[in-house]
């Protein structure tokens, strides 16, 4: 009996020195902590264990908000939760009156009406995470008699209430947090505010920025806006200091961002700034972002679980300029900051409020007109672009101005309509055309003086449109240079055929396509592979858009009656050896280039057909005689233009659909000759996006080529006028590839992707 006695009073005693561990325990954590977090979240699970409970939230008072708060983990995302300060909840009441509370049943009203008349629970909580609150025990956390925060303990496992004795540990906790709370707090305001490099380097006085904090928020000012106005302080200088608190870079707006469209797409504008942060660019893998403090674990949370990733980088920057930032990321009408420092000086003049009439007020010779057409074309010319669209609408609506680079035109910059006369008026006086003519189209064309001193040819075709205006666009005949033919991105067969047909002395070579697939391009790249000092080329070319030594270049002028087959006729008086006549757009000139083949000329031309086999057929339907067409012909180059990967293309493992639908692409009895099988180590690519690219994932393009060659069989099908099936199928057999599949060998190498190949070849 006595044995047992002894027993259950070891037991106890166990038992209380096993308590007094664990709150030991609990205690030196609590010491121990940085920051509040650790205090809010990581202690729980040692007081759980403890109280032997289910759930244990510790909350902050928060004065200015007459709230008590707390933060916990959802998965692995923090969130916060509030309580007012009032006896409408239990931690509400805790806070309220500084007493601590023990209660069974936190839905039995009678018990909450015992402990005061007004408390009660709310359920809202419960209905949320579906836990239902039986047991509360909370004790008030106070440092010195002030208030710091309540600590609740919910639900004792086993269902049962919690003892006199806990509610005496929970109180010994308390007061331990009591101090933890108060250490964080000096240690917090000790550490200092994002200012105190503005004191420290005696920008600003100690008391100053004291008084600050309270007459910015009486002023309804943000701090720095105050400090900037009333104590002269640069905006410089409060950078640093936020630089130096925050331990990050410090961002100022500035318009030459370019808008992140990508990072932006699943972000509301509203939302960003209430929010006050914003994405900026993605560099090396990270998001860049600027927020208006970094140290805001919440916000930084909330952040990353929006964009779904953690490879974020913070910087500070001022709320204003954020929203400054926004606003020009969306393009907000209410501030234009967006236009160009040019179209800055425009507006200065406080021509905002036009009516129809002053459209004409603002005249070409405006030196800002003069400036912003030449900042147009300097910028096309820097951006590689091919042409230029200025695009007036009717009424109030701006100017649109579009360049067209890869072969994609893209808005490049709206200009108010007020401006609309006199940029078309300009463009019209520097292409030499009549700017009193506005109903009829015109085309000029503008020598451009470049900053750097070259020389830079636009074509100009002005049309009226629709609402009494006149649309612009300038195609911008870039000095191309001559490129060697073995950068032309040839297939070996290709490649090899072309510098065979290339050796003979006399005959016919085309390259089809439609216009801007770089026939030029290429036909030149030919000459320049048989231009030596023994040979006499004469061009003829409309107009002459690379110019390359030792050739003739003739520029036609269909206008006065100097056209292509004119020209042809005149080289063939004058001694050739090769011609090349810019287009065959007519009988005359194919009729004068065929004859020119077979008397000893090798003839380059371009056609503007789709395949090599078509253009067999096209000719002959134009009435060339087919005997004759087949003695010349030498060899038939369709091509077109792709946009080809950047260097920051992604390799990717393709589905078996879509490999399926490439193979299907290709044909498929062919594609099985290629011997490229579907399996775990196939590799395709894809676009990612970067600095160099404009995120677009592209960068330049390549060209797909079809070569037709003239063998002893395409020549008998060219003599019995086959069809253009019967042509295809023939070279194939000896060896073509057709665009597309070209493209696809393309896409395997990584030089492009399926849907630039597709886009380029299927109709
Ligand atoms: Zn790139």
């Amino acid at each position: 009996m006595l044995k047992k006695v002894q027993d259950t009073q070891i037991s106890e005693l166990e038992e209380k020195l096993l308590i007094r561990r664990q709150l030991n325990d609990i205690t030196n954590r609590i010491h121990a902590a940085q920051n509040i977090k650790q205090i809010l979240v990581d202690l729980k699970d040692g007081i759980l264990t403890c109280f032997n409970a289910y759930s244990v939230t510790i909350y902050i008072v928060d004065q200015a908000r007459n709230e008590i708060y707390s933060m916990f983990l959802v998965g692995s995302r923090l969130q916060e939760i509030r309580v007012p300060i009032n006896n409408k909840s239990i931690a509400g009441y805790v806070a309220n009156t500084g007493k601590a509370v023990n209660i069974s049943d936190a839905y039995n009203l009678d018990e909450l009406k015992q402990i005061d008349k007004d408390l009660s629970f709310d359920v809202s909580w419960d209905k949320r995470s579906g836990f239902k609150t039986t047991q509360v025990l909370a004790e008030p956390i106070f440092y010195s008699s002030t208030l710091k925060g309540i600590i609740q303990i919910i639900n004792k496992k086993g269902d049962k209430d919690f003892t006199e004795e806990e509610q005496g540990y929970l109180k010994e906790i308390s007061g331990v947090l009591g101090i933890a709370l108060f250490n964080q707090e000096r240690f917090t305001r000790r550490r200092k505010t994002r200012f105190d490099f503005l004191v420290s380097r005696d920008l600003l006085k100690e008391e100053q920025l004291e008084r600050a904090w309270e007459e910015a928020r009486e002023q309804k000012e943000t701090m720095e806006a105050f400090l900037m106005k009333k104590y002269n302080v640069s905006k410089d200088d409060i950078g640093k200091s936020f630089e130096e608190f925050y331990r990050c870079n410090f961002v100022a707006f500035n318009d030459k961002f370019v808008i992140p469209g990508d990072l932006l797409k699943n972000l509301k504008k509203d939302y960003l700034r209430r929010e006050l942060w914003v994405p900026l660019e993605k560099v090396d893998g990270k998001i860049h972002i600027i927020v208006d403090d970094p140290n805001n674990i919440l916000k930084r949370d909330m952040i990353e679980n929006l964009l779904k990733t953690k490879s974020v980088k913070y910087d500070v920057a001022f709320p204003d300029d954020i929203i400054k930032f926004i606003n020009f990321f969306y393009q907000s009408p209410e501030e234009e900051t967006s236009i160009t420092d040019i179209l800055g000086k425009l507006e200065t003049d406080d021509r905002t409020d036009f009516d129809d009439e002053d459209v004409d007020a603002v005249t070409e010779s405006d030196s800002a007109i003069m400036q912003l057409v030449n900042k147009i074309i300097n910028d096309a010319i820097a951006r590689r672009a091919s042409d230029i669209h200025v695009e007036p609408n009717v009424g109030k609506k701006n100017v649109e101005v579009r360049y067209r680079i890869d072969g994609d035109c893209a808005l490049y910059q709206t200009v108010p309509y007020s401006y609309r006369a006199a940029v078309v008026s300009r463009i019209k006086i520097m292409s030499n055309l009549d700017i009193t003519v506005r109903r009829i189209p015109q085309d000029g064309k503008i020598k451009f003086k470049r900053p750097g001193g070259d020389e830079i040819e636009l074509r100009v075709a002005t049309i009226p449109t629709q609402g009494g205006v006149e649309d612009v666009v300038m195609r911008i005949l870039a000095k191309g240079e001559t490129l060697p033919l073995e950068a032309m991105a040839m297939s070996k067969r290709n490649y090899t055929e072309l510098l065979g047909v290339l050796s003979k002395p006399y005959g016919m070579i085309l390259c089809v396509g439609p216009t801007g697939s770089g026939k030029t391009t290429t036909l030149h790249a030919a000459l320049h592979h048989i231009n030596t000092p023994d040979r006499k080329i004469w061009t003829a070319e409309d107009p002459v858009e690379i110019t390359q030594y030792g050739l003739r270049q003739v520029q036609v002028q269909p206008k006065i009656g100097f056209d292509f087959a004119a020209a042809m006729r005149a080289f063939l008086r004058a001694d050739p050896d090769v011609i090349m006549v810019g287009e065959m757009r007519d009988f005359e000139t194919a009729k004068t280039g065929v004859e020119a083949s077979l008397t000893g000329h090798l003839v380059f031309s371009t056609l503007h057909t789709n395949s090599a086999p078509e253009t067999i057929v096209r000719l002959l339907d134009m009435g060339i005689d087919p005997l004759n067409f087949a003695d010349a012909l030498l060899a038939i180059l369709a091509q077109r233009l792709v946009r080809t990967l950047c260097k920051c293309k992604e390799v990717y493992h393709p589905t078996m659909d879509e490999f399926d639908e490439i193979a299907e692409s290709y044909g498929k009895d062919q594609f099985e000759k290629l011997n490229i099988s579907y399996n775990n180590d196939l590799k395709l690519y894809r676009p990612k996006g970067c600095d160099i690219c404009d995120r677009s994932g592209y960068k330049g393009r390549m060209g797909l080529h079809e070569l037709v060659v003239g063998t002893d069989e395409i020549k008998r099908l060219v003599q019995r006028h086959a069809t253009v099936e019967e042509m295809r199928d023939v070279a194939m057999e000896q060896g073509m590839t057709t665009l597309l599949q070209d493209g696809i060998m393309k896409c395997f190498n990584g030089s492009t992707d399926f849907k630039q190949v597709r886009r380029v070849c299927i109709k």
